[in-house]
């Protein structure tokens, strides 16, 4: 979800990009045939409900484009997008479908993954299994009292993950066709600034929202940008066994007195964003609750800190991009990195200048 918000600071517009188009998955295919090193991409197959303007769906277009230029997962995200009139002061929403699976398959899938430095360190940095330990509160097994907030250690077993994430890493077929979220764009005019969407990245007017920011916002919460502390958060809930709820990125959440084990509770102290296992990573924070936290959902970078496309709130004139903390959060959730052309690359000729084809074509 994100939501309006008051916002002081501004970010410059870093991605900008054009997006694979659904046509040309056969071209693709046939460069396959020609070169097989050639990189793939992840394509974002969409389905728009009735209402849904041709404007919104060529700007949701450019939305994913930015996650496919960045991420060469070979696989085929569902993806269903629409308007309606939500909650006041909400602009977006996704529902993404998730499956459960064990901490043991989803620990062995992410190690078999593994491509970049940051995957290393934190694939090293995972507890064992098969059990995970956490720091939590409010279950009612919570032996401090029935939904407590006081924090207590919890041992669990299963976890939950976005069927776009368990795609990525090879838990769920790459191009199975169910849905892998549903995406709806606000028409509350009592939420919408006067100058209503702009479509256009990097020209948002004072009186109007970044559409194209919102919908890849988003797209992040279906690729599996949710924490399972929005469960925790408010209490009234059964045993912290009784369901799969600890997220991909709840592996990296930590505190001042998490230890080493993910801090999981909502509300108090700061959680962080930590590969190893809380030593570093406190600058960059995740916001920490509805109910019992700071007012944001806890599926959200820390409010107005200018951490990335995942901060919970949009203002009126506020350009939002995908910064780096964004990506190295997908990164070790379990989605591969595009390789990035060396300049020494790019200005050589033959070789060179093939290879910079290749990429161009593949992130076209
Ligand atoms: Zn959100």
């Amino acid at each position: 979800m994100l939501q309006i918000g008051p916002k002081s600071w501004t970010r410059s517009l870093v991605c900008v990009g054009g997006y694979v188009l659904k046509s040309r998955i056969g071209l693709l295919a046939l460069a396959l045939v020609v070169s097989v090193s050639a990189p793939a991409a992840i394509t974002f197959n969409l389905s728009y409900l009735a209402g849904t303007s041709a404007q919104q769906q060529t700007a949701f277009q450019q939305a994913a484009a930015r996650w496919s230029n960045i991420f060469n997962d070979n696989i085929t995200i569902n993806l269903t997008v629409g308007t309606a009139s939500l909650g006041s002061g909400i602009l977006g929403s996704t529902g993404s479908p998730s499956v459960g699976v064990s901490y043991s398959s989803f620990r062995s899938a992410l190690i078999a993954d593994a491509t970049s430095a940051n995957d290393t360190t934190a694939t090293s940095n995972l507890q064992a299994g098969p059990s995970l330990t956490v720091r939590t509160n409010r279950w009612s097994n919570n032996p401090n009292g029935n939904n407590s907030v006081t924090p207590y250690t919890a041992t669990l077993t299963n976890m939950a993950i976005t069927r776009a994430n368990a795609k990525a890493i090879g838990i769920l077929g790459a191009t199975d066709t169910a849905s892998d979220g549903s995406i709806t764009f606000t028409t509350n005019t009592s939420t919408l600034p006067s100058g209503g969407y702009s479509y256009t990245p990097g020209s948002v007017a004072s009186n109007q929202i970044d559409f194209v920011g919102i919908a890849t916002h988003e797209i992040g919460h279906a690729l599996g940008f949710v924490s399972g502390v929005d469960a925790v958060d408010g209490g009234g809930n059964g045993a912290d066994n009784a369901s799969a709820w600890v997220r991909p990125m709840d592996l990296y959440r930590f505190s001042s007195t998490s230890g080493t084990n993910p801090d999981l509770t909502a509300g108090t102290p700061a959680k962080y964003f930590s590969l190893d296992k809380g030593v570093t990573g406190q600058s960059v924070t995740f916001s920490t609750g509805v109910a019992d936290g700071d007012g944001n959902q806890a599926s959200h970078w820390k409010d107005s800190l200018g951490l990335g496309i995942m901060d919970p709130t949009a203002s009126n004139g506020e350009t939002l991009a995908i910064s780096a903390n964004d990506i190295k959060m997908f990164d070790v959730i379990g989605y591969n990195l595009a390789p990035v052309p060396e300049p020494a690359t790019m200005v050589a000729f033959g070789l060179g200048a093939l290879a910079v084809m290749r990429r161009r074509k593949n992130r076209s």
